[in-house]
């Protein structure tokens, strides 16, 4: 892979920056600037036309010194070594500014899953158990759906865990179904945990959430539910969302001049994320390029798409009006982007705190699973309030106290509590 988008080189680039203004010793940085353990294996796997495919398998497991490693499962054609343990390390500061007691992990198969039928997925996913089952567990790693993984995935792989160590363990998978496991609220609670953090940005802003025009990158799980929060949490206007369209492969903006109705927009969204251009566009809604979407009136900014939008390029277009920019998606701002809203004074909330809202919630459902008793969706919603509050005043106050950027701060208030944890254990 190209050095130059490297997300590993980024995440060791990152915790560089951390480790520098926390002035931590070499031997520390030595361990945090790679991961604890690294899987690497071969999946073989029957095909319906009975070949045998072997499919390769990754398992990084960053740093556990805040308890047992956790993050997802990407099923992707292009997924890396160097992608995965760049996650994993991004998932140990995640878990760390939530507060949660967990560390980083990541997992991956290089796989197209569109390319595959029920029965091969599923036995892909039962084969990556089968070879991962020693090395994970509720007190080892969790892991949850990604990128191309889903619940139904999550099911099966909780069911053959549970059939290898001869006992149901629902607590080794998060990101399972409602009924199979799973947590009330995980749908909305990344989207929804933007929103609390959003609504906390602008009262030390001293913004007017019912006066605020929001513009949404995206239309996916997290914009989805971000861009209904904003409207029915906070009371303000969402002038936009965006999409794109796997037919014609281009991306939209769709606006409305009185503020998009997500529900209505939800209701005229297909299984891949793609809103009937038509069907808006008879209701009032004005369809631009996908662009549009950062150029547009607003107070405040949130891309919920995919990494590396916010550019040299995009970020000068940001309209006079910007005051808040909240990081849905994990990693949407280059490094070109960053210094651009550093310059303009623009409020950021960086992506592993923004976005805490569904590591939170899984971290819930673990312990609704070992409980083997479940919270109804209100309590879930209100713990996770509770979370994402306190870890962004904890980020507020270190970035208040140290004069430095919301992003850098966020690095501090994480690597510190890894750094402790370390230390009160003995490690270093
Ligand atoms: P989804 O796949 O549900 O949504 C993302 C959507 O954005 C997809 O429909 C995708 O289309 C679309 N898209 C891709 N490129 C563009 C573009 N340039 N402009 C507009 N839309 C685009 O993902 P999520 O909502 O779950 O995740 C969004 C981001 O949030 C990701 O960065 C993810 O890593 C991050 N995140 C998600 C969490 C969660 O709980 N869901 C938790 C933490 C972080 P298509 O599928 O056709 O490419």
């Amino acid at each position: 892979m190209d050095k130059s988008n490297n997300p590993f080189v980024l995440a060791q680039a990152q915790f560089d920056r951390g480790a520098e203004l926390l002035g931590l010793s070499e031997d520390v940085r030595a361990i945090l600037r790679w991961p604890q353990r690294e899987f690497q294996f071969r999946i073989p796997v029957r095909m319906d036309d009975g070949r045998l495919q072997v499919f390769n398998g990754f398992r990084v497991q960053h740093n556990d010194a805040r308890g047992p490693n956790k993050g997802g499962i990407r099923f992707h054609p292009n997924e890396t070594l160097d992608t995965v343990r760049a996650l994993a390390t991004w998932m140990t500061w995640k878990c760390a500014v939530a507060d949660i007691p967990l560390g980083g992990g990541k997992g991956g198969i290089i796989v197209n899953p569109a390319s595959l039928s029920d029965g091969e997925k599923e036995r892909l996913c039962r084969g990556w158990v089968n070879v991962m089952w020693r090395n994970i567990g509720p007190r080892q790693d969790v892991p949850a759906p990604d990128v191309g993984t889903t619940p139904q995935m999550m099911a099966w792989m909780m069911d053959e865990y549970s059939r290898l160590v001869g006992q149901y363990t629902p607590g080794v998978f998060t990101g399972k179904p409602v009924g199979g496991g799973g947590s009330l609220g995980r749908t909305e609670a990344t989207g929804f945990g933007v929103i609390y953090v959003v609504r906390e940005a602008m009262k030390h802003l001293d913004m007017d959430p019912k006066a605020s025009v929001a513009a949404i990158q995206g239309f996916g799980n997290v914009a989805q539910y971000a861009a209904i929060g904003f409207k029915e949490m906070l009371g303000g206007k969402v002038t936009c969302v965006s999409c794109y369209d796997g037919g014609d492969k281009k991306t939209y903006t769709f606006s409305h001049p009185s503020g998009v109705d997500a529900h209505f927009l939800q209701s005229i969204t297909d299984q891949y994320g793609t809103i009937d251009k038509a069907k808006a566009k008879a209701a009032g809604y004005v369809i631009e390029d996908g662009d549009a979407w950062i150029t547009k009136e607003a107070d405040v900014l949130i891309p919920s798409a995919i990494e590396g939008q916010v550019t040299g390029e995009t970020a000068p277009q940001m309209h006079k009006r910007v005051r808040l920019v909240a990081e849905g998606a994990n990693g949407p701002t280059s490094l070109e982007g960053d210094e651009i809203i550093r310059k303009r004074n623009i409020f950021l909330i960086p992506d592993f705190l923004c976005n805490a809202g569904g590591v939170t919630t899984s971290y819930f459902e673990s312990v609704q699973n070992d409980m083997n008793f479940y919270w109804p969706r209100d309590e879930v919603l209100a713990k996770l309030d509770q979370k994402m509050t306190e870890a962004f005043h904890g980020v507020l106050q270190m970035s208040t106290e140290r004069k430095v950027y919301m992003r850098d701060a966020a690095y501090l208030v994480a690597i510190d509590k890894v750094v402790k944890a370390m230390k009160l254990r003995g490690w270093v």
